[in-house]
């Protein structure tokens, strides 16, 4: 297994039958002795500083029925509520002043939200905040839209694969939503300019360790500038409700794999790894994670955002959670930055 994680840090990629051979020969001595590589390559490149992103969930409304998702349109026992163009400014406003420079406005494939209202929402936060990235994870859009959405001044843009292989992909989404579709707009956002981020769920139903080899292998092919993973967590109205959550060990397994594989992505760890055991987003950045996303979104409406059960931070003030957050960090020997936190290549050393 070290071989494999020594010939990964020196060619940044392994062969689909080395990364399972690898994935299988978890064991929490190889973790560490991956951890201690991820980690020190993520050191060498952004230092003890984590970059924050302000999360923005403006609607619920969901025109789909993933699986896994609690939002999905046929749970009817969502409140559904979407922000106002009002509403979302003063989320950025509350945040700028924290000291968030990117702002991430998430949501459900909400039809309400046309091409002229995001244009409009963009615009607005691009005109307030010129020194702020504007990210977007709005779900799948045509060219046009991902188009006029970066020409108000969106930079960068998250769509999770959420897996790589067609088979699987059609276990945890209904026949209408395609494993195609969605790597066709990652190829349009990446040829339109946007910083692009995708990613998968850890331990999502039926999921084999071949499915995250050929994950590994995709992202590898896309080189995407961000990679969002955390371990699914079910979510009781969904039918996925009885399904086994994720493995924290193999959620953090694999955020070292990719530190490994690219060593200047900007990788996330997420509210699903802080969700899964308390230390979870530590535990993500001693991995080799360099970026946390709190939430920025109304109190009253976060728990109405509800993707899988148990989501942590329901009812921090944004100013409480950042705080909190960057005591978490600065006990482990990080800190918080305030910096924008752009994708940069940086030379990388063989
Ligand atoms: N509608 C947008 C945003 C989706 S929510 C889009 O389609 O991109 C962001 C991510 O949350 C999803 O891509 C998915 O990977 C993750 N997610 C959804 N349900 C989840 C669950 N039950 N457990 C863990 N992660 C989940």
């Amino acid at each position: 297994m070290k071989t494999f994680i020594d010939k990964l840090q020196s060619e940044h990629r392994l062969t689909k039958s080395e990364f399972i051979q690898l994935l299988d020969g978890m064991t929490p001595e190889i973790s560490e002795y991956l951890f201690e590589k991820s980690r020190q390559v993520a050191r060498a490149r952004f230092g003890n500083q984590i970059y924050t992103r302000g999360l923005i969930e403006f609607s619920n409304y969901c025109k789909n029925n993933c699986y896994y998702c609690g939002i999905r349109a046929e749970n009817r026992q969502v409140q559904r509520y979407r922000l106002s163009l009002e509403q979302i400014l003063s989320c950025c406003e509350q945040g700028y002043h924290l000291g968030f420079r990117t702002f991430v406005l998430q949501g459900g494939e909400d039809p309400y939200f046309t091409d002229e209202r995001f244009v409009e929402i963009i615009s607005r936060i691009r005109h307030s905040y010129p020194d702020c990235a504007i990210t977007l994870s709005l779900g799948e859009r045509d060219f046009k839209s991902y188009e006029a959405f970066y020409q108000a001044g969106a930079n960068r843009y998250l769509l999770r694969h959420e897996t790589a292989t067609e088979a699987h992909y059609q276990k945890l989404h209904p026949a209408n939503q395609l494993l195609k579709t969605r790597k066709q707009c990652l190829l349009f956002l990446k040829q339109i300019g946007y910083q692009v981020g995708t990613g998968f769920m850890v331990g999502s139903p039926y999921q084999t360790t071949e499915h995250l080899a050929e994950d590994l292998l995709f992202i590898w092919e896309l080189k995407p500038q961000m990679v969002g993973i955390g371990p699914f967590l079910p979510h009781h109205q969904t039918p996925f409700a009885d399904k086994q959550k994720g493995n924290l060990e193999q959620t953090l397994f694999l955020i070292g794999i990719l530190r490994l594989m690219l060593p200047n992505v900007l990788l996330p760890a997420t509210t699903a790894l802080g969700t899964i055991d308390p230390n979870g987003r530590e535990k993500g950045i001693l991995a080799g994670a360099n970026v946390v996303m709190p939430n920025l979104s109304p109190i009253d409406v976060r728990k109405r955002y509800t993707l899988y059960d148990n989501k942590i931070c329901m009812d921090e003030e944004a100013a409480e959670s950042r705080e909190k957050l960057n005591q978490r960090m600065c006990a482990i020997g990080y800190e918080l930055t305030t910096q924008r936190g752009d994708y940069q290549e940086y030379p990388i050393e063989k």
